[in-house]
């Protein structure tokens, strides 16, 4: 179809943004037959940094950018949209109580949220990038009753493409040979990156790579903590990969996943292996036309339920955290 997709993303004016917007504008997400429409939001200090991001957008001519508006009110800016990438968020400063973070992100995904249950298309989807993802994800879902709850995901990933690199480093693999990654649990150092049912080249990666030490101490951590690292060697954050995988995300999500394989998305549990209902938590799931269902039938051996496990109930605690605030 030529008409074109609204795309909103908040916290426009930021890094990740400024990888983001570019991609998107130039056909990354659904391809140069398809234009896409951009809907910036902004905090009201930041609007004057997004006209000059616009100005460069405008200056890259796009073929298949049909417009932008930008804007500081959610209900304005996500009218009629039908994908909407939250990525702005209140990050965590230094001597920041987690309570205090907590509430801060609240009150933003509280109210984009309701605006999103107001104003956005019928067919909207949210993809959530802005940490703590899951949770953000989990307050803005509770926030917007009329939305189908399976509209809403966090994203896990960059986590997921941080495990494939790492296996493909490790076996020497192209990462084409690499299928069925599965990032489990909250997008935080307690995710757990499995590779019990991964493929290198169809075979069984933790066979492939025959070591249970480098599962548990190089490559879990490795993946887990490569945030950090990025932040420790280059000054700032890893925004340019977390803007591709956000784009990987959307684009599965909206045109489906490879046969044969899957993606890690956090999604609403349906209680499917062991995760309790409703919290929003990273599973395997194929995506088809819009829609995801989790992989089901995979055997959880006992390391793999312990970390599952450790996430789950860290997930647990940042909902009864939220709860507790009022914010759902
Ligand atoms: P970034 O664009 O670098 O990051 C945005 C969010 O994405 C943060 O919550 C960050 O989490 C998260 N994130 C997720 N994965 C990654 C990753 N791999 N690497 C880095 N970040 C990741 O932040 P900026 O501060 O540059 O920009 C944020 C913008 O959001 C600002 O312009 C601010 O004005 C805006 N904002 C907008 C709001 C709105 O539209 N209503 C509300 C709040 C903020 P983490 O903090 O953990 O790194």
């Amino acid at each position: 179809s030529s008409t074109p997709l609204k795309v909103a993303v908040t916290g426009a004016a930021g890094q990740i943004g400024y990888s983001l917007l570019f991609r998107l504008a130039s056909g990354a997400l659904l391809g140069a037959d398809r234009p896409i429409e951009l809907r910036l939001l902004e905090i009201t200090p930041a609007l004057k940094a997004l006209e000059g991001v616009v100005m460069e957008l405008d200056d890259c001519a796009f073929p298949t950018l049909a417009g932008v508006e930008i804007g500081d009110d959610a209900n304005t800016v996500f009218d009629g949209v039908n994908l909407a990438l939250l990525v702005g968020a209140r990050p965590r400063t230094k001597g920041m109580e987690r309570g205090e973070l907590l509430s801060a992100n609240g009150a933003i995904f509280t109210a984009q949220g309701k605006a999103l249950n107001e104003v956005a298309a019928d067919d909207v989807r949210i993809g959530v990038t802005g940490n703590p993802a899951n949770t953000n994800a989990l307050i803005a879902m509770t926030n917007a009753p009329d939305i189908p709850r399976e509209r809403f995901s966090a994203l896990t990933r960059l986590d997921h493409n941080r495990a494939i690199s790492q296996l493909a480093a490790r076996t020497g693999a192209p990462v084409t040979d690499i299928r069925r990654m599965t990032i489990w649990g909250n997008h935080s150092a307690t995710q757990y990156p499995d590779l019990f049912h991964a493929e290198v080249g169809g075979r069984n990666a933790a066979e492939v790579v025959g070591d249970q030490s480098w599962i548990e101490n190089d490559f879990i951590p490795t993946v887990a903590k490569r945030g950090a690292a990025i932040i420790e060697a280059r000054g700032s954050s890893s925004a340019a990969s977390a803007a591709s995988a956000t784009i990987d995300a959307a684009h599965d999500w909206l045109l489906g996943s490879a046969d044969d394989d899957w993606v890690s998305m956090a999604v609403a549990s349906d209680g499917s292996y062991g995760v309790p209902e409703g919290l929003i938590s990273s599973f395997p799931v194929t995506t088809k036309d819009g829609s995801w269902e989790i992989v089901q039938g995979l055997d959880i051996d006992e390391f793999s339920r312990g970390r599952i496990n450790a996430s789950v109930a860290e997930l647990e605690e940042e909902r009864a955290a939220v709860t507790e605030l009022g914010l759902i």
